[in-house]
């Protein structure tokens, strides 16, 4: 396999390494002649057939752009380009690729477009035109992952409490929303579970904020530790936090609830070596045995409950109007 580069970046490039290009081509002349255009301003990468060209893809996630040669041995220039936009990574999928034929051959150009050919070129490659065309769709290629990539930070940002990685209350009820109809779908009983923790004002006064965050911080980590894969953890707001527990009734929701309020009391909490106490007060509501119609008002009467559960002592668990802790 010829992987070594044809070319190098040039010394005098700035720090930034040349970006790379695997051209696929049988032939030699044809190569020689790409290279000599581009490789002051590109690592060209060069395959002798489509095989060749494949591997060096999968194993080599600096390319971002293929130039390719239609007729070669092994696997041709299009069914290259077939895997290439069927490639289950976006990484490889989403590659600009130029398609190199002769100018009579416009029924391979036909077929290249359908198979997902970005341009064509015309062999033999003209000079400006190829330098054009490569460097229109590279700099193309690297704003439209750039844009992809703060697609993904923005989603990110909108649906993600930045202090303890857990979700935001937008993306809780966005959630809960989802799992109330699939759960009345299919006739599924839903709970679900708010936490205030116990004084936390003291625990800012005495420790500092800076404490008060870790503390928070802990708590979010243990919560996401102890739910199952399809429970979502929400920080609800200041040292408030959320459950949604799909497909859990009262019981099942107060056992975890009471598990919850237990491995926090437990938590040996330590910040700047120094022991921090923490307790929570947790409210219960849940789908089946409160006949409710709304995210909302599951979350009413769970507030109503966390409130009850503050007022009777707090570090206990709440899940039913009269106050009660055990499993009704
Ligand atoms: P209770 O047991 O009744 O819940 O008492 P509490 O002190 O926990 O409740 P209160 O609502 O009076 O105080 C909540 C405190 O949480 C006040 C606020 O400064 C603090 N807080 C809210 N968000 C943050 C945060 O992001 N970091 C820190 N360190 N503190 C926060
Ligand atoms: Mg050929
Ligand atoms: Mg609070
Ligand atoms: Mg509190």
């Amino acid at each position: 396999m010829s992987t070594a580069a044809i070319s190098s970046p040039s010394p005098d490039a700035a720090d930034a390494p040349l970006p790379h290009i695997l051209v696929a081509e049988d032939s030699l002349t044809s190569v020689a002649v790409i290279s000599r255009d581009l490789r002051q301003y590109y690592t060209l990468l060069h395959a002798r057939d489509g095989e060749e060209a494949w591997q060096m893809l999968l194993g080599d996630p600096r390319i971002e752009l293929v130039i390719t040669d239609v007729q070669m041995p092994n696997l041709s220039g299009q069914q290259l380009l077939k895997l290439i936009r069927l490639a289950p990574e976006t990484r490889i999928s989403s590659l600009p690729v130029i398609v190199m034929t002769t100018a009579e051959d416009s029924a391979e150009k036909h077929l290249a477009f359908l198979n997902g050919a970005n341009d064509f070129l015309n062999k033999p490659v003209d000079s400006l035109e190829l330098r054009a065309r490569v460097d229109v769709h590279h700099r193309l290629a690297r704003i439209i992952r750039e844009l992809e990539d703060s697609k993904k930070a923005l989603a990110e940002l909108a649906t993600t409490d930045s202090l303890t990685k857990l979700k935001n209350r937008r993306m809780f009820y966005t959630q809960a929303e989802q799992n109330l109809g699939a759960c009345r779908r299919y006739g599924k009983d839903m709970s679900l579970l708010l936490l205030d923790i116990d004084h936390f004002k003291k625990v800012n006064d005495t420790f500092g904020h800076h404490a008060g965050d870790e503390v928070l911080v802990k708590v979010a980590r243990l919560l996401a530790q102890m739910v199952r894969g399809v429970d979502t953890v929400a920080r609800f707001g200041g040292e408030e936090f959320a459950v949604l527990m799909p497909e859990t009734n009262r019981l099942g929701a107060a056992v975890l609830g009471e598990r919850i309020r237990a491995a926090i009391e437990r938590e040996q909490i330590n910040v700047d070596g120094r022991h921090i106490p923490v307790t929570v007060s947790i409210g219960i509501s849940t789908l089946a045995a409160e006949d409710v119609e709304s995210i909302d008002q599951m979350l009413n009467i769970a507030d109503q409950r966390l409130y009850l559960a503050k007022n009777s002592g707090r570090n206990r668990i709440c899940v039913s109007d009269d106050g009660k802790s055990h499993f009704a």
